[in-house]
């Protein structure tokens, strides 16, 4: 057989799949609960970009099935192995700020602007298209190939989890719902809460602490932390302390006195809690505050356990230090800190390990370190690391492929963060952002660059192929 020419057939298709495009970017596929209903459970916009996707390729000769009304699959090919191409359909809120309708699809100086073109509906039609040119071609594959549209991989992936429930889990594949070349891992990310019980006070100090609050997300390097302090003595004032403080770690904040109480805040810098050092975590600055004071028990365990994780970023305080050569080191972020009297206070971690890390070991270290401590382990989650070995079949292939068509080198690349390639046994994320190029998703005034998303479909119909024939 004659060697395919997967760019001339992807340049054949471009006005059908900017059409094709446009139409999905036009429908605002925005999680709304609140207008949910038994065949819409995710709400309507999100109903009707699945409906389009599974539409479109019936009207193109593929096997269909909505699976819940929250994901489906649109598949061809005979044979047991199932190739899994898992793409999503969902958007994040628009939010303020555009200069163009963010539900337009409109293509200006070789790019298209909308929400989601870039994340995740741009490459998802890049894979659709992928999958269309190999069954237009006819080419003999001996598996079937399934691209599964996911629904809600910008909030609690309740797509995939009802998709595998119901649907058989693909023998290999992958996800273009990140970066070029190829994620071959990622860590596993677990989310947990160190606990400390309220506590009746013992002595009298001279501070008490009332409250303390830092962070929102577990994710997240927290970049604002308040405390409320009570001082038994009204002769001490602990504001010139805590500026002098400030001042001494180059940071921003303020105190003020309100009768018996003072209220200290401090500015720190928020980062991705993927690599804690590259924020400035105002908790913890504000627990190396007050660890040095006179401060009650309760307060005093408290900041102390908090002001532990002051540059220990990888696993110390647990004694779980630990790193791989693929994946790199164990993290952990101190992202949610709250405390007071009545129910004692809160720790939420997020901490990413690497991918040969033994976590049942990691997690009873971090049970025992922290009993020994009188505290305790909570509300623990876990999302498992995706791995696929460098000289696996499926790299081999994918590197094969992304190599031919953009006349690059397939870097493999491991990652902290985490991406919807974790819903697969046996995949990788690949593409379909390419190296260099600007990362839009989320932002206002997304947009996709049109060639890149045609190059995008010519290595996606080429690995379709090759993994499937
Ligand atoms: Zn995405």
């Amino acid at each position: 057989m004659s060697k395919v020419n997967w760019m001339d057939e992807v340049t054949k298709r471009k006005d059908d799949f900017i059409k094709d495009l446009q139409g999905l970017l036009q429908i605002k596929s925005v999680l709304d609960e609140e207008k949910a209903t038994a065949n819409a459970p995710l709400g309507q916009g999100i109903k009707d970009a699945l409906q389009y996707m599974l539409d479109l390729g019936e009207k193109d000769g593929f096997t269909s099935k909505n699976v819940g009304n929250l994901a489906g699959h649109l598949e061809m090919g005979q044979g047991d192995e199932l190739i899994g191409v898992l793409g999503h359909v969902d958007v994040v809120p628009e939010g303020d700020g555009w200069s163009m309708d963010p539900y337009g699809g409109i293509v200006k100086d070789g790019k298209i602007y909308a929400r989601g073109s870039s994340d995740d509906k741009g490459p998802t039609i890049a894979a659709y298209y992928g999958m269309k040119i190999v069954k237009e071609l006819g080419l003999p594959i001996n598996k079937r190939v399934r691209l599964i549209i996911g629904t809600d991989e910008e909030s609690d992936w309740r797509c995939v989890d009802h998709y595998f429930e119901h649907e058989e889990m693909p023998t290999t594949g992958f996800v273009p719902d990140a970066d070029f070349p190829i994620i071959f891992a990622e860590k596993g990310i677990a989310d947990f809460d160190i606990v400390q019980s309220p506590t009746a006070e013992q002595r009298t100090s001279i501070y008490e602490l009332l409250s303390f609050e830092s962070g929102r997300r577990y994710n997240m390097v927290p970049d604002h932390a308040k405390v409320e302090i009570k001082v038994q003595d009204e002769q001490v004032n602990i504001i010139q302390d805590f500026l002098a403080y400030l001042t001494q770690e180059k940071l921003e904040g303020d105190a003020i006195a309100d009768n018996d109480m003072f209220i200290l805040t401090l500015v720190g810098k928020s980062a991705h809690g993927a690599e804690p050092r590259n924020g400035i975590n105002a908790g913890i600055y504000m627990a190396r505050f007050l660890q040095n004071l006179d401060l009650d028990d309760a307060g005093k365990t408290y900041v102390t356990t908090v002001a532990e994780f002051n540059e220990k970023s990888r696993g110390e305080v647990f004694g779980i230090a630990y790193e791989d050569e693929d994946s790199g080191d164990l993290t952990i972020n101190v992202g949610v800190m709250t405390y007071d009297q009545k129910n004692g206070g809160r720790i939420g971690l997020n901490m990413r390990y690497p991918v040969t890390f033994n976590i049942e070991d990691g997690k009873s270290k971090i049970s025992s370190v922290l009993e020994e401590k009188g505290l305790m382990l909570d509300k623990y989650s876990d999302s498992k690391p995706t791995y696929v070995k460098k000289d696996d079949p499926l790299i081999k292939t994918l590197q094969k492929v992304y190599e031919e068509q953009t006349g690059e080198k397939a870097d493999l690349l491991a990652i902290g963060g985490g991406t919807y390639a974790r819903a697969l046994d046996h995949g990788v994320a690949f593409g379909a952002l390419f190296p260099g190029r600007e990362d839009v998703m989320h932002q206002k005034d997304e947009y996709a660059i049109v060639d890149d998303l045609l190059l995008a479909t010519a290595i996606y119909a080429q690995a379709i192929y090759e993994l499937a024939k």
